[in-house]
């Protein structure tokens, strides 16, 4: 039985994420920037538009063209320059993946779910990715299950989009339903931006799916910056923590962002303070107009000595980069 208030908070959240700023004049009116004050580089419209969830640009310090958490969802014309290496689908998935399921590492599948996402990172490794093909199509989950019911050397499933929470509730949980249904699948994991960008979108549905699903349950969030926690994310995080969930976070090494000791410090003890604990930290996939947010791997695994001399091992990400063709993310440092 679904009660009249949760259909209004699932209304809400879809809302929400209709109604994001989508384009760069609003987004620098509300945040009280001017064009000609960022860094030398006009902002232009790329061909992945821009996305960002209200609640999240309320986040950004106003008048501040530097602010972490702008840079990481602004289109610069930067974006444009084609830099050797950079290419448009670093990874080499898009012949990977079979009706939805891809299958790179041993015992974990990850089904690309939808391809929508609250907010749009302009260093994301997936802005090329030819979605319609790859997505298990719309209220057809048929093809990707059986896929994986023939996978029986798999016992994790990761949703993955785009960012699976784009799903409602109720086809998120027919999803979960029918993976529950696969004998050999114990473990079912999240990637999503959504706690952290858009918190709304963790209501009592959502909460109930984690807590009552037979599998483990993991989440793995994705914040890039200690200003992304606001009061509204710590009470999602730890609501999603209170259901059982293991909570974990990745973040992208992003230059002008995150890629200090200082913040990389303040954001694992962030986190923690919310219950989630540092994953990866993610060597920038070298994916066509994400180029000038590249930090290089020597200066990440000086940003890790520094973590592991100033935090608890267990508050230290991994630094990792994804290499096509490896049995597992390689790890760096
Ligand atoms: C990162 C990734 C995984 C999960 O790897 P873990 O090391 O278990 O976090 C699984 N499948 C794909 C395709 C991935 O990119
Ligand atoms: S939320 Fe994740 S998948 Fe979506 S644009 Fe951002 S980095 Fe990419």
């Amino acid at each position: 039985m679904t009660t009249v208030a949760e259909i209004h908070a699932s209304d809400n959240w879809q809302r929400s994420m209709r109604d994001g700023i989508a384009t760069l004049q609003e987004l620098l009116e509300i945040v009280q920037v001017n064009e000609n004050s960022i860094d030398g580089m006009q902002p232009t419209r790329g061909e992945f538009p821009l996305r960002v969830p209200r609640s999240y640009a309320a986040r950004m310090r106003k008048g501040d063209p530097a602010d972490p958490l702008l840079l990481q969802v602004l289109p610069l014309r930067a974006e444009r320059i084609d830099v050797p290496g950079f290419k448009n689908d670093p990874l080499r998935e898009t012949g990977l993946a079979s009706q939805g399921v891809l299958k790179k590492y041993h015992g974990r599948a990850l089904l690309v779910t939808t391809p929508a996402c609250p907010v749009h990172c302009r260093y994301c490794f997936r802005r090329h990715f030819p979605y319609a093909d790859q997505v298990a199509a719309k209220d057809r989950w048929g093809p990707a299950l059986r896929a994986l019911r023939r996978m029986t050397d798999v016992s994790e499933v990761i949703l993955s989009g785009g960012d699976p929470l784009s799903l409602t509730n109720r086809r998120l949980g027919e999803l979960l339903h029918l993976i529950e249904d696969l004998g050999h699948i114990d473990t079912v994991r999240l990637h999503t931006r959504f706690p952290i960008v858009l918190p709304e979108r963790v209501d009592h549905g959502l909460l109930r799916l984690l807590s009552t699903s037979r599998l483990h349950t993991v989440m793995v969030v994705h914040c890039n910056h200690a200003n992304e926690i606001d009061r509204s994310v710590r009470a999602a995080l730890e609501a999603v923590a209170r259901t059982g969930t293991a909570l974990l976070n990745q973040s992208v090494l992003l230059k002008g962002i995150n890629d200090n000791a200082d913040r990389l410090e303040s954001l694992s003890r962030a986190l923690f303070s919310c219950g989630v604990l540092p994953y990866y930290l993610h060597l920038l996939d070298p994916v066509s107009g994400a180029a000038h947010f590249d930090v290089p791997s020597s200066r990440g695994t000086e940003l890790i000595q520094e973590l592991r001399r100033r935090l608890p091992g267990y508050l230290v990400p991994r630094l990792v980069r994804e290499e096509p063709g490896q049995p597992s993310k390689t790890t760096i440092g």
